[in-house]
């Protein structure tokens, strides 16, 4: 039994379907790239530490469960994150595992987990404290105080004392240089980081057969934190960020730090990563990245998620830029609907404007991905033939890599969240037990009672669900030739157009 001071647990979200013969599956598999990060920061200030992704150790050894990391390690400190809503179940489910095998101080981090961090304080005895936004030098500060009478010196706590729940005075919010002194590459740090570099090449599930995975080689790159827009179902918009770490506008990460990060990907294997940190209309942060990049002779692709419309001068630098091998820029355009696009997209653009930078994508020779969704504030069944037509418009005219449409659940802490009478919003899930007992459901193989956690003042949430439908299956008819699945999108189209 090896003693450690910090052992990270991330927890992989379970469904059982009976479309699977109720298998026990694995879904949501990305770890907060920030994990990695922390564990280093630990590691560096001489604390021994250890992250485990229970996930890909579950894929690739079946009879893995979370117990078997307490016949091996006994941990001083374990810390779970708990950053994005779908580990709610997870996360508490582990932290009780946690409690039962050691005496180990249980601590949690990551957004979901700060919105609800009095629920959960409340309700869960197995969590012994939560860091509330930015957690790097919280967390380090949590190791250097746990010995002492009081947590109070420690930024951004809520803890427990024998006299109740309590939240400490001190902020810490990282700024560019905190962040800059990050190391997010100590991959040696994770268990099997090279399997969970595989694995992650999958867009969505785990795949069950990890170890036909071997093509394709995915990072996540750390670019920056914030954003300078509110989309109406988004909790990381710039007011979420303001309210659940106090950022009030977006930080970058020192560009020297992300070619150093891109050049070490390359040294252990990585070919493909995604960027997704794109605050500003204006691109020159990225025009010096792309420069330095070259100069570096960083040779790596990316899938480049867009939160707003660029221009030619971007598609020509980030074609001379990147490897094309698995290269793509990513668009949500999100509606057909202009006035739909306009009420919950914080960049908006028209659907002219959008044809016109397929068309400079076209010529530029760069794949495009184009992602919609259904259930918007303000969606009826007509304008959602608009969203119908925009697609198949697209389909006709541009050689596009992926396009396809889900429907937006309700995140906790984004504005449909916290304001919903404002959007038409009619909220099913109000708190943390809602989303736990969700999740826990789907665990146990018992179908949700809601699956969106809303009906809108325009659709129910069965109608939401079905125009999604429609739409993959309008592209599995243009894909197929299938006139007959076609068909019913057009119908829609036909409803829009009245
Ligand atoms: S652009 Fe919109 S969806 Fe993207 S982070 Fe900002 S608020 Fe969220």
């Amino acid at each position: 039994m090896e003693e450690i001071d910090c052992l990270f647990i991330h927890p992989s979200t379970h469904y059982r379907s009976q479309a699977q013969d109720m298998k026990d599956l694995i879904t949501f598999i990305t770890m907060p790239m920030g994990t990695i990060a922390m564990a280093d920061l630990l590691y560096a200030n001489g604390y021994s530490t250890k992250i485990y992704h229970t996930g890909i150790e579950q894929v690739y050894k079946r009879s893995f469960i979370v117990e078997d990391l307490f016949s091996q390690h006994d941990p001083k400190v374990v810390g779970i994150d708990l950053h994005w809503y779908v580990h709610s179940y997870d996360a508490m489910r582990i932290a009780d595992i946690v409690k039962k095998q050691s005496d180990a101080f249980v601590v949690i981090g990551g957004f979901t987990s700060t919105f609800f961090s009095q629920e959960i304080m409340a309700n869960f005895d197995s969590v012994d404290a939560i860091i509330r936004g930015d957690a790097e030098i919280p967390l380090l500060e949590l190791m250097k105080n746990l010995s002492k009478d009081t947590l109070e010196e420690v930024p951004n706590l809520t803890y427990r004392t024998k006299h109740g729940i309590k939240t400490s005075k001190g902020v810490y919010i990282a700024d560019e240089e905190d962040l800059g002194k990050l190391d997010y590459t100590n991959f040696e740090l994770l268990s099997n980081y090279d399997k969970y570099h595989r694995v992650t090449t999958q867009a969505g599930d785990l795949d069950p057969y990890g170890w036909k995975l071997h093509l394709k080689r995915m990072a996540w790159v750390p670019l920056g934190r914030g954003c300078t827009v509110n989309c109406s179902y988004c909790s990381g918009g710039n007011k979420g960020h303001c309210s659940l770490t106090g950022r009030d506008k977006p930080v970058y990460h020192p560009k020297e730090q992300v070619v150093s990060i891109l050049a070490r990907f390359e040294e252990v294997g990585i070919d493909s990563t995604y960027m997704d940190f794109d605050p500003y209309v204006d691109r020159s942060w990225y025009h010096e990245l792309f420069e330095m990049m070259r100069v570096e002779g960083v040779d790596i692709s990316t899938e480049f998620a867009l939160w707003s419309l660029t221009d030619r001068a971007f598609a020509r630098d980030f074609k001379r830029t990147f490897n094309p091998l698995y290269s793509t820029l990513v668009l949500s355009p999100e509606s057909g609907s202009e006035d739909v696009r306009r009420r919950n997209k914080g960049f908006y653009y028209t659907n002219d404007q959008i044809h016109q930078w397929l068309e400079t994508s076209r010529e530029e020779y760069i794949p495009v991905e184009v992602y919609f969704a259904s259930g918007l504030s303000g969606e009826t069944q007509e304008n959602f033939g608009e969203t119908l037509e925009l697609a198949r418009s697209i389909l006709e005219k541009y050689p596009i890599i992926s396009i396809t449409c889900n429907s937006i659940q309700m995140e906790p802490g984004g504005p449909w969240y916290i304001d919903p009478g404002r959007y038409g919003i009619r909220p099913k899930w109000k708190g943390f037990m809602d989303y736990y007992n969700l999740f826990k459901a789907s665990a146990d193989g018992i179908p949700p009672r809601s699956q969106l956690g809303y009906d809108t003042d325009w659709q129910t949430e069965q109608e939401i669900l079905g125009n999604s439908i429609k739409f993959n299956e309008m592209l599995e008819g243009f894909a197929l030739g299938r006139w007959d699945l076609i068909a019913k999108g057009e119908d829609l189209i036909k409803i829009a157009k009245v």
